[in-house]
């Protein structure tokens, strides 16, 4: 049985300020309405980590990144390295998210790297592939998707399934509104999961699968209620308490 997980990913919003108000009143919120059943997750700004981390620590919300430089340290002007990252409580990282691959050319052997320093910090990275509209309007979304997996993860040795999560988060489904529908998403996180076999064998099969592409409170429970779609990686609905906990809670009545 695999705990879903709700991850959200706050992309260049917000100021630290305002992330920590907002974390100290979803604290609030869970106590009086736990939402059991269900890891949770935020991946900040890195300018965020380190007064988030004293509010998250040890609640059922785990502290994230959305990056992480793929050297250990040296002359690399702007980048944090993961043993940064682990130092001020990160738990979780977004690795190879899409707007990084089209905003920063980030390639798939980049992206394993980065996989890898996060996995060697101990930390969980969440390794994000997905295809572009064109190619799935050439019927190559299949194609892209496994090579992209092979690319991004071979290579990694995960002795426990908790320690990587995939996220197959379709481009054009990305902060457009405009979602998967829930067969197309479970048929890819469906071909992923067999990917992760291949790559890893039973520990593969039992690594968590989340979909993203404008998960939504009025679209979530059906996503998360397919065989192979273990929770989302939530961007836009994610920086709304509400719409987080609702989606939270969507994936609770799945589990
Ligand atoms: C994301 O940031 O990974 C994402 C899926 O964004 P949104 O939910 O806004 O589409």
């Amino acid at each position: 049985m695999r705990t879903p997980l709700i991850a959200g990913n706050w992309k260049m919003f917000t100021t630290a300020s305002e992330a920590t108000t907002w974390a100290r009143a979803l604290l609030e919120d869970l106590a009086s309405d736990p939402v059991r059943g269900v890891d949770l997750a935020l991946h900040v700004p890195f300018t965020h980590l380190a007064p988030l981390a004293p509010i998250l620590r040890d609640t059922a919300v785990a502290l994230g990144a959305q990056d992480v430089s793929a050297h250990a340290e040296g002359a690399h002007t702007g980048e944090v390295s993961a043993a940064m990252l682990k130092d001020v409580g990160t738990r979780t990282v977004v690795v190879g998210h899409s707007e990084r691959r089209a905003d920063h050319g980030e390639s798939d052997e980049l992206v394993l790297a980065k996989a890898a320093a996060v996995m060697a910090a101990d930390m969980v990275p969440v390794v994000c592939v997905g295809e572009l509209e064109a190619e799935r309007a050439a019927g190559r979304h299949e194609d892209v998707v496994v090579a992209q997996l092979r690319g991004s993860l071979a290579g990694l040795s995960p002795a426990r399934a908790d320690q990587l999560v995939v996220a197959y988060e379709p481009v054009w489904a990305i902060g457009t509104g405009r979602t998967a529908t829930a067969a197309d998403a479970q048929a890819m996180c469906a071909l992923t999961r067999q990917v992760l076999h291949e790559l890893f064998g039973e520990t593969g099969t039992a690594v968590r699968v989340l979909y993203g592409g404008s998960v939504k409170p009025g679209n979530a429970a059906e996503l998360f209620a397919q065989a192979d779609i273990d929770g989302g990686l939530v961007g836009g609905a994610s920086l709304d308490r509400d719409s987080y906990l609702a989606i939270a809670r969507a994936a609770r009545s799945n589990a």
